[in-house]
């Protein structure tokens, strides 16, 4: 670790990129068309499409912190298109046809998010470099061509992604122990806290009022309570995803799941030469306690995993400060897939919370009746799904029946996770299982995905 090391203060991004100043916080009661609560991605994409679509709405967000304080400043920069959800379980609720939509409109939000990026004046560092996952042993490659022959059942085409043997592979990085790989186009390398402050500031310039330090205490039909007073508005939209256990009746809606990050020193040509990564591409094994890695814009590798996934009774440090053990395990993979970096220094660690849905699926939901909108539950696949479910938000607000509001994930709800401490002991020890399954995987040298990962998986919903 460096000598200057950052443990929490949210996340390194948002540290390195500097806070804009606080914005003011609400002024006592107020009246809008539509109030959002919760300036993370899901937030101000909703409020950014609206004011496209409707300039002359009046939208304003509720944030108890500031924006980009959530899972949004924090994330591993992953704008992939990767399904906020199972492909399963969408065919089996909208149908098969529903389902591949769904993957086609993750791929064009992609397209999307980095051209608002840039005619937004945000998309500096975004970079269109792909998605690589990466199998290290028998079982992961086995899983690994697995995903690969449903792809094309999902409606994928060879433009679609491309299988790298490990030499290709080497080409574009170099990987410890590869069996082989794959590369999607359908993936963008961002800066969170640069993109969520960016999209933020579009927002504001198209005439959003974000008020920062207030917290939503309850959200109820055409109104928001907080901590500064009412906002009185037509439509209300939830969009608090990992918090959304802070209101009431919503306590066991989503789990609140750590994610954990670790980013090391800038590295020297010298050693970007030895591991060959010079592109944008995107990283992520296949191990059950998977991880996910960043090349940065200014040369570091930023790698992310579950930590300490769950703690008791939903509590997590808000500022994001990380277990020693989680930081230790995520060096470790560093290194492990990496050995050429083996002394480089670590700088910052933090962690985050993203909402996990029982059944593993997102959704969007919209009760005209009510007002009330909502989206979360994006399982670590939120930064491009935010930009669906904002867009999806906008068309059900306004009415308007298209191919966004008819995607399966539209009025998608799942059963509560079970109560305390059963919640608790059930997310500790399915991940103590999925660590140990990945262990034995590496000792054994199978094929086969272990007997008690598939177990996990079946108790889990995942
Ligand atoms: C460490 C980590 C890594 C991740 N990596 C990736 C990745 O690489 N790719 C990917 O696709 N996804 C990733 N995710 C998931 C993704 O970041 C999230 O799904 C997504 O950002 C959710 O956006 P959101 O706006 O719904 O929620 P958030 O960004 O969490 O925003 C919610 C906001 O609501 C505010 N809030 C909470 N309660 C209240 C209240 N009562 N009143 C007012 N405001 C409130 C919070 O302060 C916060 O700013 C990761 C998540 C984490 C934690």
């Amino acid at each position: 670790m460096s000598d200057n090391f950052i443990n929490g203060e949210v996340s390194f991004w948002v540290h390195a990129e500097g806070r804009p100043k606080q914005r003011p916080g609400l002024p006592g009661n107020i009246e809008a068309d539509v109030a959002i609560v919760g300036a993370g991605l899901t937030g101000l994409w909703t409020a950014y499409y609206l004011k496209e679509a409707r300039p002359d709405l009046n939208v304003v967000v509720i944030e108890r912190e500031f924006a980009g304080f959530g899972a949004s400043g924090r994330n591993g920069g992953w704008m992939s298109a990767k399904s906020p959800g199972q492909f399963r379980r969408y065919a089996k609720s909208g149908g098969r046809d529903a389902a591949i939509a769904m993957e086609h409109e993750m791929f064009a939000a992609v397209r999307e998010g980095v051209a608002v990026a840039k005619a937004e004046g945000f998309g500096e560092h975004v970079v269109q470099d792909g998605l690589i996952h990466v199998a290290t042993n028998n079982a992961q490659w086995d899983r690994l061509q697995g995903t690969i022959a449903s792809l094309k059942d999902h409606g994928w085409g060879p433009e679609d992604y491309e299988v790298l043997s490990p030499a290709m592979l080497d080409e574009r990085v170099r990987v410890a122990d590869v069996r082989g790989a794959y590369w999607s186009p359908h993936c963008a390398r961002i800066n969170p806290a640069e993109f969520t402050f960016g999209l933020a500031a579009a927002v504001e310039r198209r005439g959003v009022t974000i008020y920062e330090g207030t917290t939503a205490t309850a959200i109820v039909p055409r109104r928001v309570e907080t901590n500064r007073g009412v906002v009185s508005a037509k439509y209300v939209v939830q969009a608090i995803e990992g918090y959304t256990l802070s209101l009431k009746g919503q306590s066991r809606r989503f789990l609140p799941m750590n994610s954990s990050m670790v980013v090391t020193e800038q590295l020297t040509d010298a050693q970007m030469d030895e591991i060959g990564w010079h592109g944008a591409e995107l990283m992520g094994d296949v191990a059950h306690n998977f991880a996910y890695i960043q090349h940065t814009a200014d040369n570091r590798i930023a790698l992310g995993g579950r930590g300490v996934p769950y703690n008791f009774a939903s509590s997590f440090d808000r500022s994001g400060r990380t277990a020693e053990a989680a930081i230790e395990q995520l060096g470790n993979r560093l290194i492990e897939l990496f050995p050429a970096l083996d002394g480089v220094k670590l700088e910052h660690s933090w962690s985050g919370v993203l909402g996990v849905p029982r059944d593993w699926c997102a959704g969007v939901n919209f009760d005209p009746a009510t007002g009330i909108a909502d989206a979360g539950g994006y399982v670590g696949h939120g930064v491009t799904g935010t930009n669906v479910a904002g867009r999806t938000i906008r068309d059900l607000i306004l009415g308007e029946k298209t191919d966004l509001t008819r995607l399966p994930w539209v009025g998608h709800t799942s059963r509560n996770w079970e109560v305390e401490p059963l919640r608790w002991t059930a997310a500790t020890a399915l991940y103590a299982v999925y660590r140990f399954a990945d262990r034995e995987e590496y000792r054994t040298g199978t094929s086969k995905t272990h007997v008690s990962a598939k177990l996990a998986n079946l108790i889990s919903g995942r």
